[in-house]
C-alpha cells in the first residue's frame, strides 16, 4: 500500500497523521499470555462450513434465540489469514444477518484498510450469534452456550492471526475479567497452541471516543508485526 493511500485510510479513521519530531509511537510490550482453550462439544467439534451454518441458523441453545431476527453466522475469507472477533451482533446485524455494518462496520473496514487489509480479506464473526435485546452485554451463559461455534469457525479458517475488538470479546475469549487496558499490547493463545490473539478497541467505541484511536492504530500495527512473525 502506498503511503498515500495508508495516509487517506488513517484520515478516514480520524488519526492524525503526523507526529511530533523525536516522539517515537509507543511500541506494546510484546509478551505473550497463555489461556486455558475450551473444547467445543457436540456436532459443532466436527461440523464442515454448511453442518456449522445449519447448527447456528436451528441453534435453541440460548434464550436468544426468542428474540433475534437472523442468526449472524459471520462473513468473509474462509481462509483468511485474520479473523476478527467482536462481541455481538447489534440492531443492524440482526436485521440483516451480518456482522459488523453500520458505522462501527465502516470504522473496522477503514482500521483493516489502514493495514492492508479489505474486508472481505478477513474473516468476521461475534462470539454471540445472535443478539442480546437492547444490545446488552452478553450473560456468561449466552456467551458459554454460543462459544464452540467460534471456536469451531476459529478451528476452520486456522488464522495465522485472530484481532479480538473490545473488553466483552476478549473477556469471554481468553477467559478473564481483566479490563482491556491488560488485555492490550501483548500476545495471547488459548491452550498454548492456536493463533496468536491481539486485543484492541471496539469500533463503537472508539466511535464515541475517538482520542483512543491512536491507541488502535497502534494495535493494528502491534497485531501486523505478530501475523508477520509466523
Ligand atoms: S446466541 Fe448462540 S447459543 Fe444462543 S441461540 Fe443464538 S446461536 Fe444459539
Amino acid at each position: 500500500m502506498t503511503s498515500a493511500r495508508r495516509k487517506a485510510y488513517l484520515e478516514a479513521m480520524q488519526i492524525d497523521t503526523w507526529r511530533r519530531r523525536g516522539s517515537p509511537a509507543p511500541a506494546p510490550a510484546p509478551s505473550t499470555v497463555t489461556v486455558p482453550a475450551q473444547s467445543a462439544p457436540g456436532e459443532a467439534q466436527t461440523a464442515d462450513w454448511a453442518g456449522l451454518e445449519r447448527l447456528v441458523v436451528e441453534c435453541r441453545r440460548c434464550a436468544l434465540c426468542e428474540t433475534r431476527r437472523h442468526t449472524v453466522f459471520g462473513v468473509g475469507d474462509r481462509r483468511a489469514n485474520w479473523f476478527v472477533v467482536g462481541e455481538a451482533p447489534g440492531a443492524d446485524e440482526d436485521r440483516q444477518g451480518e456482522p459488523f455494518v453500520g458505522r462501527a462496520g465502516q470504522l473496522l473496514n477503514a482500521m483493516l484498510r489502514a493495514i492492508g487489509l479489505p474486508r472481505d480479506q478477513v474473516f468476521i464473526a461475534n462470539v454471540l450469534k445472535c443478539r442480546p435485546p437492547n444490545n446488552r452485554d452478553p450473560l456468561a451463559r449466552e456467551a458459554a452456550a454460543c462459544l464452540p461455534y467460534l471456536e469451531r469457525q476459529l478451528a476452520l479458517v486456522a488464522p495465522r492471526l485472530v484481532l479480538v475488538v473490545g473488553r466483552i470479546a476478549a473477556q469471554n475469549l481468553l477467559a478473564t475479567d481483566a479490563p482491556l487496558a491488560q488485555l492490550r499490547g501483548r500476545v495471547h493463545r488459548r491452550g498454548g497452541a492456536g493463533p496468536p490473539i491481539v486485543v484492541t478497541y471496539h469500533p463503537a467505541y472508539l466511535l464515541r471516543t475517538p482520542s483512543d484511536k491512536r491507541k488502535a492504530w497502534e494495535d493494528l500495527k502491534f497485531a501486523r508485526e505478530v501475523a508477520g512473525r509466523g
